[in-house]
């Protein structure tokens, strides 16, 4: 009986210890998170401190804070970034990023967590009042993004031309500049920057496509890394943290 009772014991103790073992591995991992460079008020240089800061940014932080676990962001570009998923070069991104069906057939998402859809901008004097106004105009276009989905299923109708652009800002100056009639991009992303950056833009029509955000991973990998952020939104929903967040940010 004690012989039967001490090899229970030893079992049961194996099973604990490695499943302690796998629990710190886990914990222990460094995960690495991609980001957008340059997507107020979602992830920007804050050029006093030079550290990135933002919605995604402050969300990723409450929410590792949460769930115990370690993380560094790369702030490299909205295309490099789901690229650099895809490749495995990067554990998730979170960058603003619009939780759609076909982004589905490669990334697992996280539960939403804000929404928001495109609108068309256009500079402050232009007299574009609609799509159909963009006939025989140039339309910039940020690499990868909705809006650049967007304008690429209308392009043939209205008969406009497309150019493509690596991030937000230089898609704004090109408008601003007039090298670029026009836009589309993420409403709450471009409003931010007319309003705080005083940009010599406007936005026209209605938002198309609202959805939600969703945190990334690629397709079948790091899936306790969703669960800990759906578990750590949830909690940060629930104990005040998110709302706080949007709101130092104006929301
Ligand atoms: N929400 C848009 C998308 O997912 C734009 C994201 C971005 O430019 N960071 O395509």
């Amino acid at each position: 009986m004690k012989k039967i009772l001490g090899l229970l014991l030893a079992t049961v103790m194996c099973v604990g210890v490695s499943s302690c073992g796998k629990q710190e591995e886990v914990t222990d991992k460094t995960y690495v998170i991609y980001s957008d460079n340059s997507f107020a008020p979602f992830e920007f240089l804050d050029t006093e401190t030079n550290q990135y800061i933002g919605v995604d940014m402050d969300i990723l932080a409450a929410i590792a804070e949460d769930q115990g676990f370690k993380y560094e962001v790369k702030n490299e570009g909205f295309d490099a970034s789901m690229g650099a998923v895809q490749s495995g070069q990067a554990d998730a991104m979170i960058a603003g990023m619009t939780i759609t069906d076909e982004r589905k057939q490669t990334f697992d998402f996280s539960d939403g967590y804000f929404e928001d859809g495109q609108i068309l901008v256009v500079a402050k004097d232009s007299d574009i009042m609609s799509e159909k106004d963009l006939a025989g105009k140039n339309v910039a276009t940020k690499i990868g993004t909705m809006g650049t989905e967007y304008a690429e299923s209308i392009k043939g109708k209205v008969g406009f031309e497309t150019v493509n652009y690596e991030d937000s800002p230089t898609m704004y100056t090109a408008i601003e500049n007039g090298t670029n009639d026009a836009c589309f991009e993420d409403r709450s992303v471009v409003e931010w920057a007319i309003k705080n950056e005083n940009l010599n833009l406007k936005t026209v029509g209605d938002v198309v496509n609202p959805k939600q955000y969703g945190f990334a991973v690629k397709k079948g990998a790091n899936t306790e890394l969703i669960e800990m952020f759906n578990a750590g939104l949830a909690n940060i929903k629930a104990n005040g943290k998110y709302d706080e967040i949007l709101a130092k940010y104006g929301y």
